[in-house]
């Protein structure tokens, strides 16, 4: 059964629209659309096939099983993914056509046994750690491995086609690591260049790089959470300023109305209490579905043509709105958690000032049993 009492309505046309306005903005360099975590919730292959469509030349997935599903489908453009451990399974990930990130000595050897076993060349994208303190190798370590990467290039088994790295602060405008993270990936590239490298894409920029920190484009950008309209810096660079629109639409059908009296405590622990005669609307939505249980009396819901903050607590299916007596608001009427703003609807931005966290987890962690519905082309 597919019937479900709310949805996430996403515009494709937005993503394809942000990921053109990513491209104006990254002006010579290509653009990778970053896909990962089912394309920050929006669904792995409309979302992809959205960005493809907006310009986006390269596809990025953190995860292998991301990667090889957008081959799976069909989709022949350059895909990079990065995050695996040993004992992955390269084998199929070369196969498949698609370039790897190399992070560490470790890797180099998984990816080089791939290749070997499966005839193939792999083309890697060997990964520096410019300072953000997580994935790559310390330019301490990278002349060894970049090393070892070129004599494996010289025998046939892999390629080096990219050097990449990642930013820490690139949302902080010119703070200063972002700089230092410059100087050493350029130092890095230097030595891969130097060593005998013909790299045919140098990456660091993520949506805070492509609309901030224009040196960084390089040849590549990998914007994730601007492709899909939202802003990696909304009190700097916020999307509307940008020209990006978020593409998701959370709602949810009323699941009943009904008056209640002043002094009713509302929802578990009864954290909220009704300060006058009013009416109640039960919202179908719970921590299960993603909603985050840190919403409870914070965030804001669109209803009945305005905006109200959840009453008490949410739950693991639903929440309550106190919406006041003569509201108009019926059960089955649309509440509208997070949309693009232009009705005047909360943004996930608001959901995630309110929940105390960022607009990525508001998106990614929305819950598979929520049906993704999807408008525009591809639709
Ligand atoms: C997630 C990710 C991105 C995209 O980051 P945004 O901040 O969403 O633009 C780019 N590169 C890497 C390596 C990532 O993990």
């Amino acid at each position: 059964m597919t019937y479900y009492p709310a949805r996430a309505v996403v515009d494709l046309d937005a993503i394809s629209a942000n990921v053109t306005r990513l491209a104006e903005i990254a002006r010579t360099a290509q653009v990778m659309a970053v896909v990962k975590g089912d394309g920050y919730g929006h669904g792995l292959l409309p979302a992809a096939r959205a960005a493809l469509r907006g310009g986006a030349t390269w596809l990025g997935a953190a995860q292998l099983s991301e990667a090889l599903a957008l081959r799976e489908a069909g989709i022949t453009a350059p895909i990079l993914t990065w995050l695996y451990a040993p004992g992955a399974p390269l084998a199929q990930v070369l196969r498949a056509g698609i370039d790897v990130s190399v992070p560490a000595p470790w890797a180099l050897t998984e990816v080089a046994a791939a290749a070997r076993a499966t005839g193939t060349t792999a083309r890697v994208h060997l990964k520096v750690d410019t300072g953000l303190g997580r994935g790559g190798s310390f330019l301490e370590d990278w002349t060894a491995m970049l090393a070892d990467a070129m004599a494996l290039q010289a025998g046939g088994v892999l390629s080096v086609v990219g050097v990449w790295s990642h930013l820490a602060r690139a949302d902080e405008l010119d703070h200063p690591s972002v700089r230092d993270q410059l100087d050493v990936f350029a130092e890095a590239v230097r030595r891969a260049e130097n060593a005998g490298a013909a790299l045919e894409v140098r990456h660091l920029a993520n949506s805070a790089g492509t609309l901030a920190v224009p040196d960084a484009h390089y040849d590549l950008v990998r914007p994730g959470i601007a492709a899909y309209g939202l802003s990696p810096m909304p009190g700097t660079r916020p999307s509307d300023d940008v020209g990006l629109v978020p593409a998701m639409r959370l709602e949810a059908n009323v699941h009943l109305v009904k008056d209640a009296a002043a002094g009713q405590g509302v929802s578990y622990g009864h954290t909220y209490t009704t300060a006058t005669d009013t009416s109640l609307a039960v919202i179908p939505l719970g921590y299960a579905d993603g909603i985050p249980r840190h919403a409870g009396n914070t965030a804001p819901v669109f209803l009945g043509g305005r905006r109200h903050q959840i009453a008490g607590r949410v739950c693991m299916d639903q929440f309550v709105l106190d919406i006041g007596r003569g509201s108009g608001v019926h059960a089955g009427d649309v509440a509208v958690l997070f949309g693009s703003g232009a009705e005047g609807e909360p943004t996930a931005q608001d959901w995630a000032e309110a929940a105390g966290t960022i607009s990525y987890e508001i998106v990614t962690r929305l819950g598979t049993r929520v049906p993704r519905v999807y408008r525009g082309e591809g639709g």
